[in-house]
């Protein structure tokens, strides 16, 4: 047996800092789990650019859809800012979604206890939130065509069309069904049917793929306008909720505010399942590169640590080992210890960026 193998790209800011707490996790697993991963590093991002021109060459590329699955830090910078569109550090990430065909965005929104005061909403509104968002990533009105701004008589017009294939809609919705089945059990779909008819079409395959594959799990429809609504007014009648990719971007980012701080969200992109059965995969906190603290060991790596943990759950099956490392996080926070952007207006004083890896490392000691 050949351990699975795992992709790391850390690029650039806090991403080579925050993913030095996870690489220290990943080495737990393998000393203390017999759960040890062939561990590759490579560069993306304006470190790709800087070493080689390109935020991503063509054999980085490769490795990543070689891999098991792919860890990534963060991209971008103000150094960068002036380079041409194609090379800007983005791109190196867009390219691999696009490329790896990752269609299905899972953005969790998960409220830790020892965080609850953070959220805009009341306390009972948030603690133990738990909810997940499939975001469909790599159709719709992003890449519909025609698209563009040209001229009518005297003024410009500006067209995006939003597009959607019965195809897309139906692996996208299957991704959301697989995933409540190892959770609540419970799918939300939004669109906006009432206006749209890509959102018509939208329903009708969603409930099509539910009534012949995945009948066990209870299926509900809502618009898109009132799906935000019910987000603010009460997140924790969903447990997952499948959207296109315009809603979802909307939705998951006022989901992720739920519960407080950028520095906890993860997420996930995965698309088809290889030949090994395990899906494409990249795993990546939702932050970017916080220029404004990189390099001062501020930066919270728990949304990092937390995509590993997706990793572990989505592209390994080890939904055990995702919880410990999870509860390790949680333990960490219900004993006070906290990174800067973590301290509420009374204060406090801060741990480092590495201080709060080794808090979470001796936690997982605890829980064996
Ligand atoms: P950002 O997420 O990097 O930072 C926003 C704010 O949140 C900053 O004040 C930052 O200090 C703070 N923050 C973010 N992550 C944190 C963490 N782990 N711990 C503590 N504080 C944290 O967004 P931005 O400032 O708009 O963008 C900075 C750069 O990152 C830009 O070049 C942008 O293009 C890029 N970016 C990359 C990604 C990505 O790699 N996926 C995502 C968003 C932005």
């Amino acid at each position: 047996m050949t351990n699975p193998s795992l992709l790391i790209l850390a690029g650039d800011g806090i991403g080579p800092e925050v993913m030095n707490e996870v690489k220290k996790i990943i080495g737990w697993y393998g000393a203390k789990r017999d759960l040890a991963f062939d561990v590759e590093e490579d560069l993306v991002g304006g470190a790709a650019y800087d070493a080689h021109g390109t935020p991503l060459t063509d054999a980085t590329m490769e490795r990543a859809q070689n891999a098991d699955a792919v860890l990534l830090g963060a991209v971008g910078g103000p150094k960068y800012d002036t380079l041409d569109f194609s090379q800007k550090p983005e791109r190196g990430l867009l390219r691999l979604r696009k490329e790896m065909d990752l269609y299905s965005n899972l953005r969790p929104a998960q409220c830790f206890d020892a965080l609850a005061d953070f959220s805009s909403l009341k306390r009972d509104v948030v603690a133990g939130l738990d909810i997940m968002i499939v975001r469909e990533l790599t159709s719709g009105v992003y890449f519909g065509e025609p698209r563009g701004i040209h001229k009518e008589g005297n003024e410009r017009v500006g067209v995006n069309t939003q597009r959607y294939t019965e195809s897309e809609i139906a692996r996208v919705a299957r991704s959301a069904f697989e995933l409540a089945r190892r959770r609540g059990n419970k799918v939300c779909s939004m669109e906006k049917a009432n206006v749209m008819e890509s959102g018509v079409l939208w329903r009708e395959v969603v409930t099509e793929i539910h009534a012949t594959e995945y009948p066990d799990v209870e299926l509900s429809h809502m618009y898109a306008d009132a799906g935000a609504m019910q987000l603010c007014r009460w997140p924790k009648q969903f447990d997952v909720i499948v959207t296109d990719n315009l809603f979802g971007d909307l939705l998951s980012d006022a989901a992720a505010m739920l519960t407080g701080s950028l520095g906890m969200l993860p997420s996930a992109s995965l698309g088809a399942p290889m030949a090994n059965g395990r899906p494409k995969a990249l795993y990546e906190p939702v932050h970017g590169s916080a220029p404004d603290i990189a390099g001062q060991g501020k930066a919270n790596p728990i949304a990092c640590i937390l995509s590993f943990a997706m990793a572990l759950r989505y592209s390994f099956d080890q939904g055990a080992e995702a919880e410990r490392l999870e509860k390790a996080v949680e333990q960490v926070l219900a004993d006070g210890l906290r990174t800067a952007d973590l301290l509420g207006p009374e204060g406090g004083s801060p741990i480092s960026t590495t201080e709060m890896g080794d808090a979470i490392l001796a936690a997982l000691d605890a829980s064996l």
